[in-house]
């Protein structure tokens, strides 16, 4: 993506996909199995990361003191790496471009001027759903589909989510890091006028072998939560495509 500089590494923003090793990409593969460096948090699961070859694996998800790495930090990292003439894969779990960060980090290797590329992947947006037999669009139930996340940054200047308009919509909706949230925004698309009895399904762990998917409506769902112990990463679908295939 910019010019090539002798002995500087190149950096690849990488999606992983869900976590099933068959859904990496062929270049995905390659580049794990060739880098120098791959760095990596546990999103793209355990089945992944057991396939980086040991020298290479670098991990910068949570700490020992469990607190996330900070993306300031991960940010040298990457540059130092690529500097030292490493080529280096950052891997992210699904697609790097969707809540990934990757646009953070393209500005960082632009800044630093050191080559980079995306290579995109299969985001859990739609492959997680899909995994639980639940189209994000239908001919006869849904005609758009809008991927939000549970956990807007309070530090961020991206506009706030108009739950409201959401409800309105008519189409699916999609919601990434919203396990803990979910009351919050059950709640606000029930004020914004979506029907208490919308289905509502929670993927869990798409495509990891322990995958599991529960459902209820947007009035029974942050019970079904509770009751079943769901927990992050999990996909939450809200529209009538959860029930458009009988299983
Ligand atoms: N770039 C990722 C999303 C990163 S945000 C992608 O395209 O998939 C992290 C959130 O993604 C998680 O909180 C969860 O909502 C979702 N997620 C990622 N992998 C998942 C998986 N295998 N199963 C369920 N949800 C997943």
């Amino acid at each position: 993506m910019t010019a090539d500089r002798s002995g500087v590494g190149t950096v690849h923003l990488v999606g992983s996909g869900p976590g099933d090793p068959e859904l990496l990409t062929l270049k995905a593969r390659r580049l794990i199995d060739s880098a120098d460096v791959v760095m990596h948090d546990a999103l793209p699961g355990p089945e992944i990361i057991a396939t980086i070859p040991e020298e290479a694996a670098e991990d910068v998800g949570k700490r020992a003191n469990g607190e996330r790495t900070p993306q300031s930090e991960i940010d040298d990292r990457i540059v130092a790496h690529a500097e030292a003439g490493r080529e280096v894969v950052r891997l992210k779990g699904g697609d790097p471009t969707v809540f990934g960060r990757a646009g953070a980090e393209l500005s960082t290797c632009i800044a630093a001027k050191i080559p980079v590329e995306v290579v995109p992947g299969v985001t859990s947006a739609i492959a997680g759903p899909a995994l639980a037999g639940i189209p994000v669009t239908h001919r006869d139930h849904a005609s758009s589909v809008t991927v939000v996340t549970g956990h807007e940054a309070p530090d961020a200047d991206a506009p706030p989510i108009d739950w409201e308009a959401l409800a309105q919509s008519g189409g699916t909706i999609v919601v990434l890091m919203g396990v803990g949230s979910l009351d919050e925004y059950t709640a606000a698309l029930a004020d914004g006028g979506l029907d208490p009895s919308t289905p509502v399904a929670l993927i869990e762990r798409a495509s990891w072998p322990d995958q599991r998917a529960v459902t209820g409506t947007l009035e029974t769902i942050v019970g079904v939560r509770d009751r079943e112990g769901v927990e992050p990463p999990a996909v939450t679908v809200i529209g009538d495509v959860v029930e458009a295939i009988e299983s």
